[in-house]
C-alpha cells in the first residue's frame, strides 16, 4: 500500500492541487492528513472542502484549534493571530463543522498521526532537536508515527540515525508541510510511504508561489506570510 502523509496546508490553494496532481500521478491508495489545514492562506475553505474529499484520515493542529476556539489567541504570534481572525470571518460553517469534529490522534496497528508531538497532542509541543525527537518514541507505540507542526521535513529512527529510513526501526518522520515549507526550500513537501517496498521518502513539489501570495495581499492578510514562502522561511 501506497500512502501520501501531507500537513501544514495552510490554506494555500495552488501548493495543495499540486502536490494532489503529483500524488495522482504516483497512483497512492490512500491520504493521511496531520493538519494546519488553515491559517496563514487565503484559501481555507478550497482546501478544506479538497482535503474532505480526498483524505481517508484528517487529524487537527493548532491553526485548525486556534479557529475553532480550542487554543486561545494569545497562544498566536502577530500574524497567526491576525490570519486566524481573518479565517474565522472567512470559512463557512459546514467547513467550521468539519475543522471542529476532528481528532488530535489517529492510528492503526503500525502508524501514529499527530500534528505537533505525540506527547501530549493538545499541547502543541515541537519536536526540533535529536533529544525531542527520542524522547517522543515514550509517547507511541506504532512502528512509524507521522508528525507536521514545525514545517520542517525530518525522519529519526529509534537508534538515533537522522534521515535515513531504516524499517528495521520505529521511526519518527516530519513530513514537512505543504503551504508554508520552513527548511529554505519554498517547494511543497510531503511523505511517500511504501508498505510493502518498506520504503519512505519526502518528495518536494513545484508551485506557484506568486498566485498564492497575490492573494494573501488581495485579501488583507499581513503580507509578510506571502513574502516568506519566496524564500521557504
Ligand atoms: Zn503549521
Amino acid at each position: 500500500m501506497r500512502i501520501a502523509i501531507i500537513s501544514d496546508i495552510h490554506a494555500n490553494l495552488p501548493a495543495l492541487t499540486s502536490v494532489l496532481s503529483t500524488i495522482d500521478e504516483l497512483g497512492v491508495d490512500s491520504i493521511y492528513c496531520l493538519g494546519d489545514t488553515i491559517g496563514y492562506g487565503p484559501h481555507p475553505n478550497e482546501c478544506v472542502e479538497l482535503v474532505r474529499e480526498r483524505c481517508a484520515v484528517v487529524i487537527k493542529g493548532n491553526h485548525d484549534s486556534g479557529v475553532t476556539g480550542e487554543t486561545p489567541l494569545s497562544y498566536f504570534n502577530d500574524y497567526g493571530k491576525a490570519a486566524i481572525l481573518w479565517t474565522i470571518k472567512s470559512i463557512s460553517p459546514k467547513n467550521l463543522d468539519f475543522i471542529n469534529g476532528l481528532d488530535f490522534v489517529w492510528s492503526d496497528e503500525t502508524i501514529t498521526l499527530v500534528h505537533a508531538s505525540p506527547n501530549d497532542p493538545p499541547a502543541w509541543n515541537y519536536v526540533f532537536t535529536l533529544n525531542e525527537a527520542l524522547e517522543s518514541f515514550r509517547h507511541f507505540s506504532t512502528e512509524l508515527c507521522f508528525i507536521g507542526h514545525t514545517h520542517v521535513p525530518f525522519i529519526v529512527g529509534e537508534d538515533s540515525s537522522v534521515n535515513i529510513f531504516r524499517p528495521e526501526f520505529r521511526c519518527l518522520i516530519n513530513v514537512g508541510s505543504i503551504g508554508q515549507p520552513r527548511d529554505g526550500n519554498p517547494n511543497a513537501a510531503f511523505g511517500l510511504l511504501d508498505t510493502e517496498k518498506q520504503t519512505y521518502e519526502c518528495i518536494r513539489v513545484e508551485y506557484d508561489i506568486q498566485q498564492t501570495a497575490s492573494e494573501i495581499q488581495k485579501q488583507g492578510l499581513p503580507s509578510l506570510l506571502g513574502q516568506r514562502l519566496f524564500r521557504g522561511v
